[in-house]
């Protein structure tokens, strides 16, 4: 936070322009996974789910500290190949096309997580034309009941995986086709966990249900991957997911749990990259509207998606700022709740309500935290024309 602020108050120094930037530390992003990725153990990898922030600067900069890298299309395949040609690509999601199937073969994709039986002929047929053998795991849509959590891709009908009633026929198709080669099971079920507990316990749960089908069908399970869905507490920023508890009891767990020489991956999105952003942006009025006091920023949801994608107040700090252009009075608020919104043309362009301000005028930055996932990503930027914010990736080399 001390770098972004750094830089935001020289950037105003500088220029008048309203303030409106996505920040990034890479420092801190790379520290974090760094520890994450030493702490795990021994039969784990770690890999980041793209999709949550693709930027290129974020990819290369997580390149030397991750096992790979997960993709859900094509395009993020090239992304990937883009930094690395050789780092390991997981490649998921549902409605690949024959291209994408393609592609992951020429660019020589680890595993293919199929998603359902009829991509699993195709992913064979392609291989087959091809004269090749291509790795897959298949994408397990399980019954439950799983530990609750915000966004749930299994445990209920979704989109995602097969069913768990059809993995059956799906290992022994997978088993008759010899253009594919079962590597094991991927259960990405659900996101936002804040419950280190639950997360092990639904570990463990995965490990006995990958057993089974080990068992009774011989299949030789060298991968389990155990999706991403490690949260963001946006509601309380001190209160985060307790990772030295998760290592500390996921290593005995895999121990009694898991099969010998099985390897577990792990594909975070949300929690390697989240608290490494800042969405900073200069208030450009502040007015009162039926009772409700708003403040207007330069920028709004097309920038930054995820609040109103949540139905949640993103957490902000506001930064005061000296700089005042005008011959005339500046407006300022003290101890009022305030709602802070866009320039967009939508009473939807929310980024948080009623949050109270000990102080606040026009011209102040706020600075939302932990929106260096899904934030930009998910955003769409060209929704009323207006400018980007800028990109901005602080590493340390700044002249601040
Ligand atoms: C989105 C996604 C992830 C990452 O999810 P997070 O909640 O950001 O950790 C991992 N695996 C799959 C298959 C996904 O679709």
């Amino acid at each position: 936070m001390k770098k972004v602020t750094a830089y935001i108050r020289s950037r105003k120094a500088a220029e008048p322009e309203p303030f409106c930037a996505h920040l990034y530390d890479l420092q801190s992003i790379q520290a974090h996974v760094a520890d994450r990725v030493a702490t795990l153990p021994a039969p784990c990898r770690l890999f980041y789910a793209i999709k949550a922030n693709s930027d290129l600067p974020i990819l290369q900069a997580l390149l030397p500290h991750v096992h790979g890298f997960e993709v859900a299309s094509l395009g993020e395949v090239r992304k990937v190949r883009a930094v690395s040609q050789e780092v390991p690509i997981l490649f998921g999601g549902p409605g690949k096309t024959d291209e994408e199937i393609h592609g992951a073969i020429e660019h020589r994709v680890t595993l293919l997580h199929v998603e359902s039986l009829h991509e699993l002929r195709r992913a064979a047929y392609i291989a087959e034309q091809r004269g090749v053998t291509l790795p897959i795991l298949l994408r397990v849509n399980l019954r439950g009941p799983l530990p609750s959590a915000t966004l749930a891709m299994a445990g209920r009908p979704t989109q995602f995986g097969i069913d768990e009633a059809r993995i059956p026929e799906a290992i022994q198709l997978a088993q008759s086709l010899p253009a594919l080669d079962l590597q094991g099971f991927h259960l990405h079920s659900l996101s936002n966990n804040l419950d280190a507990t639950a997360h092990v316990e639904l570990v463990a749960y995965y490990c006995r249900r990958v057993r089974e089908w080990a068992e009774a069908y011989g299949v030789h399970v060298r991968y389990l991957n155990a999706g991403g869905g490690i949260g963001v507490n946006y509601a309380a920023l001190d209160e985060q997911f307790d990772w030295g508890s998760f290592v500390g009891a996921l290593g005995p767990m895999l121990e009694r749990e898991a099969l010998p020489d099985m390897t577990v991956f792990f594909e975070c999105g949300r929690y390697l990259t989240a608290h490494g952003g800042w969405y900073a942006v200069e208030v450009l009025d502040i007015k009162q509207n039926h009772g409700k006091t708003y403040a207007i920023v330069r920028g709004g949801t097309h920038q930054f998606r995820l609040p109103v994608s949540w139905q949640h107040s993103h957490p902000f700090q506001v930064l005061s700022m000296e700089r005042w252009d005008y011959p005339f009075a500046r407006t300022e608020i003290t101890d009022t709740p305030i709602t802070v919104v866009g320039q967009l043309c939508t009473p939807k362009d929310v980024l948080a309500t009623d949050i109270t301000v000990p102080r606040l005028r026009i011209g102040d930055v706020i600075v939302f935290q932990y929106t260096g996932a899904y934030g930009w990503a998910i955003s769409h930027h060209d929704f009323l024309s207006h400018p980007h914010a800028d990109l901005v990736y602080l590493d340390g080399t700044e002249e601040l």
